[in-house]
């Protein structure tokens, strides 16, 4: 990475501190990147670009990477705009304003990298499967939701919180009684899933 796109990255990390916002940890872009050149992925589709951090990340990481990344958040998707012209990224990121879950698209893509809502992954998982290509992934950020996920429940006091670990569990268990997908949990980052298509015959 050039000089300038360390101080443009450490620009956007300092932002997504002070507005908290839940940008991917160091060791999960690593993951991630070293994951993208490993399978030699060339298209991604992202759902929760926030403002555009991890995107970044992964152009960063292989020039011939093109994501599609899709944002609910009006503000967050303006910032993330400005971030990807910042590091002339227009042409190798596509960024959509919308709600994944209404959002349509007939490409294939290499990885599927789900970090939106996190009690919506079963829905965001079936909604695009269609758009997986052959032998590619599916990879989920945050399993772990900052250790809530093996904590018990009565150590958890909001009501709110406790609804979304019951949801992040019930994905863990959908992907381990798959038919359909085998699943490796990596204790990276918040916790990383990576979903893949079982084998027929
Ligand atoms: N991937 C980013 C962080 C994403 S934080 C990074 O690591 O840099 C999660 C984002 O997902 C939030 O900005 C939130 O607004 C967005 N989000 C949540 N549910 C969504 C949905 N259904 N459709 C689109 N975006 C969603
Ligand atoms: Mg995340």
């Amino acid at each position: 990475m050039i000089e300038n796109a360390h101080s443009m990255i450490r620009e956007i990390k300092e932002y997504a501190k002070k507005e908290n916002i839940p940008i991917m940890l160091d060791d999960g872009i690593n993951f991630l990147t070293n994951f993208i050149l490993k399978n030699k992925i060339t298209t991604i589709l992202e759902v929760g670009t926030a403002i555009g951090y991890s995107a970044i990340r992964m152009a960063l990481a292989s020039p011939n990477l093109k994501i599609v990344t899709i944002e609910r958040d009006e503000e967050r998707y303006l910032v993330a705009l400005k971030n990807i012209k910042k590091f002339n990224l227009e042409k190798r990121i596509t960024l959509i304003f919308n709600d994944a879950l209404d959002v349509s698209l007939d490409e294939k893509f290499d990885l599927i990298f789900l970090d939106g809502a996190k009690g919506k992954n079963i829905d965001f998982l079936e909604h695009f499967e269609k758009n997986l290509a052959e032998g590619g992934f599916f990879i989920t950020d945050n399993i772990n939701f900052h250790g809530y996920v093996q904590k018990e429940e009565t150590e958890i006091k909001s009501r709110n919180l406790k609804g979304l670990v019951r949801k992040i569990k019930r994905y863990i268990d959908y992907l381990k009684d798959s038919d359909k997908y085998t699943t490796e949990f990596y204790e990276v980052g918040d916790g990383i899933a990576v979903t893949s298509k079982k084998e027929v015959g």
